[in-house]
């Protein structure tokens, strides 16, 4: 049968609705938790929006290193940077690719990089001035802990970061980073962030620790928008 055919018969069949199992870590052990298309189609359009205010736009290029195993927010990254007509590479986010991310940097001028990791950094200190490699570019997003480093060499960065199964994103007033609260109900317990899913969403989360330090703010942020942000005591 042609390859042609074989599609269009494939394309009648029914999809499954679960799209990923994500895993994340909680304070009391390991999580799993189903993620369908349906929802990995909002998550795309929340990135989309929060990537849109960071100024992408069609023509640009970005970068983004993530790891394969991040691939629940990895996929609305890059399901966001196709809708906006960014075309990207990816570099592996681990410290042994950093040379990837210093390729990639050189031969994109990316006005984006998405999702810098402390490791990467570390890697690219040994071969190169960071805070002139990044200085340059407009928009840099970076992992909790890769944000002071990037800081402390003059790079303004934002954050962005999975927190349980959710996806945060600092806005460009960088005053703490923007969670999806029509998703996800954030809250805070002895100073660690906590989360439950939303009742849109397909699997039940009861209020479950996360075992991360941070705080919730839920007053309106300077970039307008009334999504709740959690400011992580790694970032700062
Ligand atoms: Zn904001």
């Amino acid at each position: 049968m042609a390859r042609a055919d074989t599609l269009a018969r494939a394309r009648t069949l029914d999809r499954p609705e679960l799209a990923y199992l994500m895993r994340f870590p909680t304070a009391d052990g390991v999580r799993d938790l189903e993620l369908t298309w349906a929802e990995l189609a909002r998550d795309t359009e929340w990135a989309t929006a929060r990537l849109r205010e960071h100024g992408l736009a069609a023509g640009q290029r970005a970068l983004l290193t993530a790891s394969g195993f991040e691939g629940f927010w990895g996929h609305a990254v890059i399901g966001a940077l196709r809708a906006l007509k960014v075309p990207y590479g990816i570099a592996e986010a681990m410290g042994w690719d950093h040379r990837r991310t210093a390729v990639f940097h050189r031969e994109l001028t990316p006005h984006a990089v998405i999702g810098l990791s402390a490791e990467t950094l570390e890697g690219l200190a040994g071969m190169t001035d960071i805070g002139e490699m990044f200085r340059s570019t407009p928009v840099v997003l970076a992992r909790p802990t890769a944000v002071p480093v990037l800081r402390g060499v003059g790079v303004t960065a934002s954050v962005i970061s999975a927190v349980g199964p959710a996806l945060a994103l600092e806005c460009p007033e960088r005053s703490g980073a923007h969670v999806n609260g029509a998703e996800w109900r954030f809250g805070e317990r002895d100073g660690q962030l906590t989360v439950a899913a939303g009742e849109g969403r397909t699997s039940p989360l009861p209020e479950t620790p996360l075992g991360i330090t941070g705080r919730v703010v839920v007053s309106r942020c300077g970039c307008g928008s009334d999504n709740p942000r959690v400011l992580l005591a790694e970032a700062n």
